[in-house]
């Protein structure tokens, strides 16, 4: 099927089933649900609704996969080979994902491509680990030889947001089956698309049936159902802090399953006055309005040292006002549409709230255009931290601008939130910095930089941001258990 943003956009559409023990297939309901175009608030197609039964399939073809056959059997050296291949095939097929991403998900056709770069890094990272990952000889008293392996968890629950779709997909999968775990993976109900074209590579490459298995679906439906399946061993969560805690629960209630979180943010970005300010500004900008402002780690608490904080808040409005907002596939376009009506509404509340608070609105504020989910890029200066926009997750285009004296007040408002995924600060004083980036509580501190990612750099939360980390060698040990092995000499 090839459907169209503009004529000269076609975008060719791959499967649109559930791909359960690598085959391709209609829920068990026979249900199927659209996917929206955000660019102009039209159906791209529909899509197979899994619920709790096609759940329970996935888990069983996976538990199948996990207990017997190649998968088991399969070398590590094997596995990661695997990786790699698939790696090769997201490469080969990098137009067609990029433009399915933009499609569905509403992100500039650029900024497709730069995830894109990232999925081929993380992918290769996780590959390259899959023969590198051991455990331990250890000296313990007697006549005994004493060793750990690193074994896989099993089966593994994925649920992903719709935020990068692509990466989201790549950051869950690679380290889950480098490590020789199996997967049911749901994905966000507003981008179905891309992940199921990986599918569709992911079986080309070569993987077992059962080892990889993809779901389209809801959350309270499909998604609870994977958290309270009691053959799941593993869920790796990524989404709302709200959900994050309903999984957790489910986990706990059913079988103990180990969970890690990656949930929402409320990232301070702090800008002294001896920063280099252009680049402050810049980065200020990147932080917060990138992807839309649909980012768990945006710079969405910006805070501006007092002398030079009318300066920034001036320059930052003339950046907001002079982003370009439109068609995604336009390569001069800065912004596209959020990613569905219930996110643009969302973002629209909450810029009356900010309004009906008391700060001022420098600029935008507006929907753009009359269809599709376009916000103009907003700016509120004199924001302060206990204002909502300042403690609830926004996930849209609002700058909020807030002022501080000193290091120590910078220090305290920053980790005055329930909150700790990332955070940001700009300034040429190196002790600064690094007061600042120990005394933050967040799992990620930017210096003069923001939103730098490599698959090998560890990600997550402090606090209610979440547990566990993503990316780098600490990602590992949550697909693996450790087993000791102790042997009668
Ligand atoms: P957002 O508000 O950004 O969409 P959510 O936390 O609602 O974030 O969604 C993230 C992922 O969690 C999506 O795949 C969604 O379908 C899933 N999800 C939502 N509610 C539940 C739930 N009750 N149980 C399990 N997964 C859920």
């Amino acid at each position: 099927m090839v459907t169209a943003t503009s004529p000269e956009q076609k975008v060719k559409i791959g499967q649109t089933k559930l791909l359960i023990n690598n085959e391709w297939v209609e829920s068990v309901s026979g249900k199927r649900f659209e996917t929206i175009n955000p660019t102009t608030g039209e159906v791209i197609c529909d899509v197979a609704e899994a619920d709790a039964a096609d759940v329970d399939k996935a888990v069983k073809a996976a538990k199948r996969a996990f207990e017997g056959g190649e998968w088991r059997n399969m070398s590590a050296t094997r596995r990661g080979e695997l990786l790699y291949k698939l790696a090769d095939l997201i490469e080969q097929n990098i137009d067609e994902l990029a433009r399915l991403e933009t499609l569905d998900n509403g992100k500039t056709l650029k900024d497709a491509y730069g995830d894109l770069h990232l999925v081929l890094r993380c992918y290769r990272y996780y590959a390259g680990w899959a023969d590198k990952v051991h455990g331990k000889t250890i000296p313990i008293n007697g006549p005994y030889l004493c060793y750990t392996r690193h074994e896989p968890v099993g089966v593994v629950g994925q649920i992903i947001p719709w935020n990068f779709p692509l990466l989201m997909q790549a950051w869950k999968l690679s380290p889950a089956l480098a490590t020789g775990n199996v997967v049911v993976m749901k994905t966000a109900e507003q981008t179905p698309l891309s992940a199921l074209r990986v599918g569709e590579l992911i079986v080309e490459a070569g993987f077992p049936p059962g080892v990889v298995n993809i779901l389209s679906g809801y959350g309270p439906t499909a998604g609870a159902a994977i958290a309270r399946h009691m053959d799941v061993d593993k869920l790796a969560f990524t989404g709302s802090t709200e959900v994050g805690h309903l999984v957790m629960e489910a986990a706990a209630r059913s079988n103990l399953k180990r969970v890690t979180l990656e949930l929402g943010g409320k990232s301070p970005n702090i800008v002294f006055a001896d920063a280099d300010m252009d680049a402050a500004i810049e980065g200020a900008h990147k932080s917060l309005f990138f992807n839309q402002g649909q980012c768990c780690n945006a710079g969405s608490r910006l805070f501006v040292e007092e002398k030079c904080y009318d300066e920034f808040v001036a320059k930052s409005v003339e950046k907001a006002k002079n982003r370009l907002v439109g068609d995604p596939f336009d390569s001069k376009t800065q912004q596209g549409p959020q990613v569905d009506r219930d996110q643009f509404d969302r973002v629209m509340n909450y810029i009356e709230a900010g309004m009906r608070e008391g700060a001022n609105m420098m600029c935008g504020g507006h929907r753009v255009g009359d269809r599709g989910y376009f916000i103009e890029p907003t700016v509120f200066a004199n924001v302060t931290n206990d204002m909502t926009i300042a403690q609830e997750e926004i996930f849209g285009p609002v700058m909020s601008i807030i002022k501080f004296k000193d290091i120590e007040e910078a220090i305290h408002l920053a980790n005055t939130t329930m909150y700790g995924l990332a955070a940001g600060v700009w300034t040429k004083d190196i002790t600064k910095a690094h007061r600042v980036a120990n005394s933050v509580r967040a799992g990620t501190v930017w210096v003069n930089c923001y939103h730098v990612f490599d698959a090998a750099a560890p990600f997550g939360g402090f606090k209610q941001s979440g547990m566990g980390r993503e990316l780098g060698e600490y990602c590992l040990e949550h697909y693996t258990e450790v087993k000791t092995v102790t042997v009668q000499l």
